[in-house]
C-alpha cells in the first residue's frame, strides 16, 4: 500500500502561538515552530505537506474568506491527497466545521479540524496528541479500503465529533467539545474506536463539488424575558439582514403575546428568513409542544430541530449564496443537508 497522503493546513489558534515577551498575551506563530515542537510526527509513516494562512490568526478573526481559502485549498489538493487536517482555533472552530460541511458537497475524504486549548510549546500540552491523533484519523481505512472518515469532523482530546453537530462546551477543559444531539463518530483512548453506524457513509461517492459563495446578510437574535417590541422591532428591521437564527427558549417556545408574533409576522412578510433554534444545549424545537411553540410555527416561522446554532447561521450563509428563491432556502433550512440534523426529531 501506498503511505498515506495528508494535507495539513494551518489556519492559527492557540495550538501554534507563543507567548509576547511584553505583554505575556498568546499571539499566532508560523507553522515551522508549531511541527518543531511535534517531532514525533516524524514516526508516522505518512506523506504530509503544509500549507498556511499567512499570517496565522486568531480563529475569533475568522470570516468568510478565509472559510474560502480553507475549501479552495481543499477542493485544489481533492485528488492529491487521502485526507486533511486543518489546525485552528478553538473558538469558531465549530463555526468553520459547519461552514466546511455546506461548502463542501460530496465530500467522500477525512477534512479532520484540531486545535489545542494550551500552546504546543508548552510542557502540558494537548497540541501533540491532536495533531498526531488527527493525522491517523486522516490516514485511517476501513477493511475495505476506504477512508473511515468521510466527513468534516472535530477531533478533540478524546472523542471525534461530527462538525456540523458540535459545539465548542469549555473555555478550559481538553474535551473543549460536544455533539449534544449526535454520538461521537470515535472514541480516543488507548486504541481510536470509530461509530461506525454514526460516520457518514458515501456509498457511491459523487465528485466534490465545492461552493464557495457565501453569504453574510444573516444573524442571530436572541430571546431572553423583558425583552421589549421596541428592541425587537429594531432588530428585526436590522438593514441588509436576510436571515435570522431566531434563539428560542426550551422546546422552541417564544412570548404569545400579541405584539411579538405580529412583529415576527410582519418580518416574515417583509421577506425576511426566520428559522426556530433552541438555546438548550441539548435537545431540539418541537414547535407544536406548547402554544408558546405554536404560535411561532403558525406565523411560518421554520423549525430548525436539533441544529446548532453553528450549523444554523453557516446553513443560512451558504444558502443564501447560492442565490436561492426565499422558498427553495426555507425548504432546505427545514431538513437535513449533510447530517446536520435530525429529520423525525422526536421527544426524548
Ligand atoms: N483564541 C484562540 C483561538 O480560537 C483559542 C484557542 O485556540 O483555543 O484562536
Amino acid at each position: 500500500m501506498n503511505k498515506p497522503r495528508i494535507l495539513i493546513i494551518y489556519t492559527g489558534g492557540t495550538i501554534g502561538m507563543i507567548e509576547d515577551p511584553v505583554t505575556h498575551a498568546l499571539r499566532p506563530f508560523d507553522f515551522t515552530h508549531l511541527i518543531d515542537n511535534v517531532p514525533k510526527i516524524k514516526m508516522l509513516d505518512y506523506v504530509i505537506d503544509n500549507c498556511q494562512f499567512d499570517p496565522p490568526i486568531d480563529s475569533s478573526d475568522m470570516n468568510l474568506e478565509h472559510w474560502k481559502q480553507i475549501a479552495g485549498h481543499i477542493d485544489s489538493n481533492y485528488h492529491d491527497y487521502d485526507g486533511f487536517v486543518v489546525l485552528h482555533g478553538t473558538d469558531t472552530m465549530a463555526y468553520t466545521a459547519s461552514a466546511l460541511s455546506f461548502m463542501l458537497e460530496n465530500l467522500s475524504k477525512p477534512v479532520i479540524i484540531t486545535g489545542s486549548q494550551l500552546p504546543i510549546g508548552e510542557v502540558r500540552t494537548d497540541g501533540e496528541e491532536n495533531l498526531i491523533t488527527a493525522l491517523q484519523i486522516a490516514a485511517a481505512r476501513s477493511a475495505s479500503g476506504d477512508p473511515m472518515v468521510q466527513e468534516v469532523a472535530i477531533l478533540f482530546e478524546n472523542y471525534l465529533w461530527r462538525g456540523n453537530r458540535s459545539t465548542k462546551m469549555s473555555a478550559d477543559n481538553f474535551n473543549a467539545f460536544k455533539s449534544n444531539n449526535y454520538p461521537s463518530l470515535a472514541k480516543i483512548g488507548l486504541g481510536i474506536h470509530y461509530n461506525e453506524d454514526a460516520l457518514h457513509r458515501a456509498d457511491d461517492p459523487l465528485p466534490l463539488r465545492t461552493h464557495l459563495d457565501l453569504d453574510p446578510s444573516v444573524m442571530f437574535l436572541d430571546l431572553f424575558p423583558g425583552m421589549t417590541e421596541s428592541t425587537l422591532r429594531h432588530l428585526l428591521a436590522t438593514p441588509d439582514i436576510k436571515g435570522i437564527v431566531l434563539r428560542t427558549y426550551g422546546a422552541g417556545n417564544a412570548p404569545t403575546e400579541k405584539w411579538f408574533n405580529d412583529a415576527i409576522r410582519e418580518a416574515l412578510d417583509r421577506g425576511m428568513v426566520i428559522l426556530n433554534v433552541t438555546q438548550c444545549v441539548n435537545g431540539g424545537v418541537h414547535p407544536n409542544r406548547y402554544v408558546s411553540g405554536d404560535l411561532l410555527a403558525a406565523t411560518g416561522v421554520i423549525s430548525g430541530k436539533d441544529i446548532t446554532c453553528e450549523a444554523a447561521i453557516t446553513k443560512m450563509m451558504h444558502l443564501f449564496g447560492q442565490k436561492f428563491s426565499t422558498g427553495h432556502v426555507k425548504e432546505a433550512l427545514g431538513s437535513s443537508m449533510c447530517g446536520e440534523m435530525t429529520d423525525n426529531i422526536t421527544l426524548r
